[in-house]
């Protein structure tokens, strides 16, 4: 009698555990980027970037976050504009300033196959506020951050930054991987590296994944915002620091060179044109 309680508990407990990996997607072999549709900027001055409106093609930005996923964890890229608390569910979208929203991100991660329980690694490419709207839903995971965007976001901010400390409070007290002024192999196997690329905030950031079918990729944040940026040189009049801007524009654009890499700017609408939106995914 006891023997058959044990095997009876053993299966059970090897049930649970059936259950509990079906609950997750199973890795791929390879990484794969998910593309999350987080709004839009609408009504934004082009001089704040040093441009007039006839030098740009499209003013306007998109909001985009990311997933990857790789064979041994997943990395949530940056959060959103606008908070999946603010939606009300009626399925109307969402407007907030010149920032408007039509989908909450959580639905947008489930319908990919995952919940911020199963996100390994959080990252934001800085603090802006159009990025960390849902940054608080990622505080279970390992959140990769440099020390000095760190010290930024839990400091006293001057007046005018763009930023809302409660979309990222619980980050304080986060599992935290800091990082000073360092690029970060975050599997360890050289396809997702989070590369430093300070200027546009304190600690700004970069991702470059390495696919297995398209190539090397770089989510370049706010390194830039609009394509012209790249042509012409032209820093925005809001950079923390300008000339470590142009420093890091320079070392970036040096590795999309020589990796044959694409460099997706996340405000930019032609870039994610082309590309697909989650559940479909870049692999
Ligand atoms: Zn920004």
């Amino acid at each position: 009698m006891f023997k058959r309680m044990l095997v009876l508990a053993a299966l059970a407990a090897l049930g649970s555990l059936t259950a509990h990996a079906q609950s997750r997607p199973t890795p791929p072999a390879t990484p794969r980027i998910y593309i999350f549709d987080n709004g839009s900027i609408k009504g934004l001055d082009p001089k704040l970037f040093n441009f007039t409106r006839e030098e740009l093609k499209e003013v306007d930005f998109i909001n985009i976050s990311y997933l990857i996923v790789h064979p041994r964890g997943t990395l949530m890229f940056d959060s959103g504009a606008v908070a999946d608390s603010h939606f009300k569910g009626d399925g109307q979208p969402v407007t907030e300033g010149i920032m408007s929203a039509t989908k909450p991100l959580l639905p947008q991660l489930a319908a990919a196959g995952y919940k911020p329980s199963d996100i390994t690694y959080f990252a934001l490419s800085h603090y802006h506020s159009d990025h960390t709207a849902n940054a608080n839903e990622f505080a279970g995971a390992t959140w990769i951050v440099q020390k000095a965007e760190r010290d930024f976001m839990f400091g006293p901010k001057p007046q005018g930054s763009i930023v809302q400390e409660g979309s990222y409070e619980k980050l304080k007290a986060a599992k935290t991987k800091v990082l000073d002024n360092a690029d970060f192999d975050v599997f360890g196997d050289g396809t997702v590296v989070l590369m430093s690329a300070p200027g546009h905030t304190p600690g700004h950031q970069v991702l470059a994944v390495k696919l297995a079918k398209r190539g090397t990729v770089v989510l370049a944040g706010d390194l830039f915002h609009y394509p012209e940026e790249r042509t012409t040189g032209r820093i925005p009049t809001f950079e923390f620091n300008a000339d470590q801007s142009r420093a890091a524009r320079a070392r970036i654009e040096k590795f999309v060179k020589d990796n044959n890499a694409q460099l997706w700017i996340e405000h930019d609408i032609a870039t994610h044109a082309a590309l697909p939106r989650a559940p479909q995914y870049v692999e």
